[in-house]
């Protein structure tokens, strides 16, 4: 599934590729993509309008257009957003064509058909993104407002990093390289971490997100820029998915288990449950 890294890179290929762009009509081959407001009134507001630019807010793909509505997007597991013809994807898996002047046509096709699309006035924006926490690659952004959200939370660190309220854009693959990073279990409950460790948070989310952004996000699986091209940063990743291998740190094992509901990938030994305070205890006793 897209998260900040993927959609800041689909975000910057449309600014080049489609802003000043006028959407002439709009095929939607499935309903169900459009959650505000219906199909049909979907169809009816949107042709004609130019694209004037496009932004990102947490894994939200924002497409501005003239008149002050915005198109907004959230690609799910699969969705993809494709200024080039799919040609080999059935049909079947197009949620919505877009028909641009210059004989130009952007797709969106998601083979799992989670993907969501809305067309919001100004203060439906605005309502829509109001409860999403900071983004954390920018300035306000530092280890002590995580200290200050998270240090009194009783909860799961990894859990608490996935909420978008508390801050914004990472998912599932970002924050097992991030806890990584930073030494930290993933089951680790938040209300123990020592000040140094909220500092090493801090560091890994803002340097993992920036070496996929950098990278042009991660292809596991399904995810293409709009040029149906993968990223390359899945060639960076030491823990997601790589149970079974060796961590690159110790040369002890990856390995999977469900942590909140969620695939996760660790290293029990450079992750400690307790930390390393929990370690120190461990051996006065
Ligand atoms: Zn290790």
């Amino acid at each position: 599934m897209p998260e900040l890294p993927e959609v800041e890179t689909i975000k910057e290929d449309l600014r080049e590729l489609v802003v000043g762009a006028r959407i002439e009509s709009a095929e939607v081959l499935d309903p169900g993509l459009i959650e505000q407001p219906s199909a049909e009134e979907f169809t009816r507001r949107i042709a004609g309008r130019s694209i004037t630019g496009t932004r990102r807010r947490a894994k939200h793909l924002i497409v501005e257009l003239d008149g002050g509505d915005s198109l907004v997007f959230q690609l799910k597991i699969g969705g993809q957003l494709l200024l080039v013809p799919p040609v080999e994807e059935p049909e079947t898996a197009l949620m919505l064509v877009l028909h641009l002047d210059g004989d130009r046509r952007l797709f969106l096709r998601d083979g799992t058909r989670f993907s969501r699309a809305r067309l919001l006035d100004t203060g439906e924006l605005e309502a829509r993104l109001a409860s999403l926490g900071p983004e954390p690659l920018e300035e306000g952004f530092d280890a002590e407002y995580l200290r200050r959200a998270l240090s009194s939370r009783r909860a799961q660190v990894k859990p608490l990093l996935l909420d978008q309220k508390v801050v914004a854009g990472i998912g599932n693959i970002y924050v097992d390289e991030i806890l990584y990073d930073a030494r930290l279990h993933p089951r680790r409950k938040a209300n123990t971490l020592a000040d140094g460790e909220w500092e090493a948070l801090h560091a890994a989310i803002r340097s993992n997100l920036a070496a996929g952004v950098a990278h042009r996000g991660t292809t596991v699986r399904l995810y293409r820029d709009v040029l149906n091209q993968p990223g390359e940063h899945q060639n960076y990743l030491r823990v997601f998915e790589k149970h079974g291998e060796l961590c690159p740190e110790c040369g002890g094992k990856v390995i999977r288990e469900k942590v909140g509901g969620r695939p996760t990938h660790y290293c029990p030994s450079c992750q400690l449950e307790n930390g390393r305070w929990g370690e120190q205890e461990l051996r006065l006793v």
